[in-house]
């Protein structure tokens, strides 16, 4: 993993001696799934054992939740006979193993459900193999998934992972922030300032100096998921750490848990960045909901009472465990706020169970 990690490092400075600085968004992709020193492509990351934890190896509890509002759409919508049951990015396969549990006590469910899954990493690939077995789909891209049937879809933490580009105002342009190499290391730059029509809509938002981040892959992923789910039916839950509109830089390296210096240590570190949900919502032909906060819509699915219930079987480490596992999912200084859902759903269709929503005007 050492050689791996250094080959990476090699591998960049000598892109950059030959083509010039990379934009950051070229980093991250070579950083994340660079075919032999990628982090995800050669690794498990998640865990306690691993660099970071996710909501699904927290409790069942989340994976139960989301089952409960994919399984109450699909009977909203009719229970149609036969549909997609697509996730982005499934990690270990946790989270779709805990909707298909859950989802057993929906009568017709899961035997309707065809499941695909859209995994870049081989080395998830195998992990997702292993608990799903080999009825899952799997695919590159979400361009890749089906066209002629009902989606219900689910994205934990998928977002968050794709390559994102940093900017800093000057005047009405944008110097883009990037990676350039010295002796042998990789530096930060800043290139010249330049127009950016990607960015117009932040001209009344920010002044001189600050930073915007953009990710030019959302859009297109919002586009692809919510056409499908406007022309056939079906809905998609997002769920990540984000807001309404970022401002600021949120680009992160997280090594067994804790920050580090993301140009030191490229395909060792995960790297991240906070969701701009506004640019996946005004990408949707489909409907969406309000941004709602991970605590409350967690807590209008009735994670409380099902905490409750597991409880009673419950005591000593084990209790505690689980009581501590509710409140890191729901509460505003744990996930509860930082983490939001957005979903998609069609125009004509209840919003799913969970969200926030407009008020209709009568
Ligand atoms: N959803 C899981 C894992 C989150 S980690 C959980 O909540 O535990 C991010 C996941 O997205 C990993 O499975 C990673 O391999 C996958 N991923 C990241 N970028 C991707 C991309 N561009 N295409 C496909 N999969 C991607």
């Amino acid at each position: 993993m050492h050689d791996a990690m250094a080959d990476l490092n090699a591998l960049l400075v000598a892109r950059i001696a030959q083509d010039g600085p990379l934009r950051l968004s070229d980093f991250m992709a070579e950083c994340l799934f660079h075919p032999t020193a990628g982090y995800y492509s050669t690794r498990d990351p998640l865990g306690q054992t691993g660099d970071f934890t996710t909501a699904p190896e927290i409790s069942q509890m989340f994976g139960e939740m989301i089952g409960l509002s994919l399984a109450q759409s699909w009977l909203d919508q009719g229970a149609p006979a036969a549909f997609t049951l697509a996730e982005l990015g499934p990690g270990r396969g946790t989270l779709m193993a805990d909707i298909l549990r859950v989802a057993r006590a929906v009568p017709g469910f899961v035997d309707a459900a065809n499941i695909h899954l859209v995994e870049a990493s081989p080395a998830l690939r195998e992990k997702q193999r292993a608990l799903l077995g080999a009825a899952p789909v799997w695919h590159d891209t979400v361009e890749d998934l089906p066209t002629h049937l009902p989606l219900f879809l689910v994205a934990n933490e998928f977002f968050d992972a794709l390559p994102i580009r940093q900017f800093e105002r000057r005047g009405d342009m944008w110097c883009e922030r990037m990676i350039g190499a010295a002796d042998g290391t990789l530096v930060w730059g800043l290139g010249a300032p330049c127009p950016q029509p990607a960015l117009a809509h932040r001209q009344d938002d920010t002044k001189d100096g600050d930073l915007v981040e953009l990710c030019p892959q959302a859009g297109p992923i919002s586009t692809a998921i919510g056409a499908r789910i406007e022309a056939q039916g079906g809905m998609a839950l997002f769920i990540d750490y984000g807001d309404w509109r970022s401002l600021g830089d949120t680009f992160q390296a997280l090594e067994r848990h804790a920050a580090t210096n993301p140009l030191s240590s490229p395909g060792k570190a995960d790297l991240t960045a906070h969701v701009d949900f506004e640019v996946i919502a005004k990408a949707t032909p489909s409907g969406h909901s309000k941004l709602t906060p991970q605590g409350l819509f967690l807590e209008r699915l009735g994670i409380t009472q099902r905490a409750q219930a597991l409880a009673t079987k419950l005591d000593g480490e084990a209790l505690k465990s689980h009581v501590a596992a509710h409140r890191r999912l729901t509460h505003p200084h744990e996930m509860g706020t930082l983490f939001k859902v957005l979903a998609l759903f069609p125009k004509r269709a209840a919003p799913p169970p969970g969200c926030e929503t407009w008020l209709l005007k009568s």
